[in-house]
């Protein structure tokens, strides 16, 4: 799971983000609401944790703007406890929120609660699409009850691919996440490893976006 940090705090900011990905959790902590707002923009993100007091504005405003875009589950984090507060928190769009202070086991609790609303998660399910498998857990990767050998780039490319499968993904997003973002230097290390996952799970799955990105439908592609 992919997770987007929006907190100014910085000691709340570093245990959460330390809490989270202890538990797996990918995290990416920004401090802003700009930022908050050109990483969403971005895309590939699973879940927002969302403070509403921040330097440059409040959070809501971002709330808004998600609501208006994809679906992306929300917790908002403030210390605005109001019952108004809450309440207008949640109409405007998250799905849970949280009063600090908080404690931090109390916080992992309602990820994990709404990564379970929201489908995310089950890695012994492994994700799966006609006759394509991954799991998760063990890294590992069958096609028609066949393994596939993949490497580790391949590997998270086609998880995140299926995991958001029917959502185009931006080649930013993919690489930021699949390679670490290490590939501004040479654009072509993405559309490489797209080549080799589509030598080796056939060309039916993974479709090219021109100019924006890549998706998996998750209904089959014609037959070309
Ligand atoms: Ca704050």
């Amino acid at each position: 799971m992919r997770l987007l940090l929006v907190e100014d705090d910085l000691d709340l900011g570093d245990g959460i983000r330390i809490a989270l990905r202890d538990q797996g959790v990918d995290v990416v902590w920004v401090r802003r609401l700009e930022q908050a707002a050109t990483a969403l923009e971005a895309g590939g993100w699973d879940m927002v944790l969302l403070d509403l007091g921040l330097p440059d504005g409040d959070g809501l405003t971002l709330l808004r703007r998600l609501r208006t875009g994809q679906r992306l589950p929300a917790i908002i984090l403030s210390a605005r406890d109001a019952l108004r507060d809450r309440l207008r928190g949640l109409d405007e769009g998250a799905d849970d929120y949280l009063v600090k202070p908080f404690a931090l086991e109390e916080l992992l609790s309602r990820v994990r609660a709404l990564a379970r609303r929201s489908g995310l998660g089950d890695a012994d399910e492994g994700l799966r699409l006609r006759g394509l498998v991954v799991h998760e857990a063990t890294r590992q990767a069958g096609l028609n009850g066949q393994p596939v050998s993949l490497s580790r780039s391949e590997f998270d490319l086609l998880a995140l691919l299926l995991k958001r499968s029917g959502r185009v993904q931006t080649r930013h997003a993919l690489e930021e996440h699949v390679l670490r973002g290490g590939t501004s230097n040479d654009s072509n290390v993405l559309d490489v490893h797209i080549s080799n996952l589509r030598r080796k799970i056939g060309p039916g799955y993974i479709r090219t976006v021109r100019g924006i990105g890549y998706v998996i439908d998750a209904v089959p592609l014609e037959a070309a």
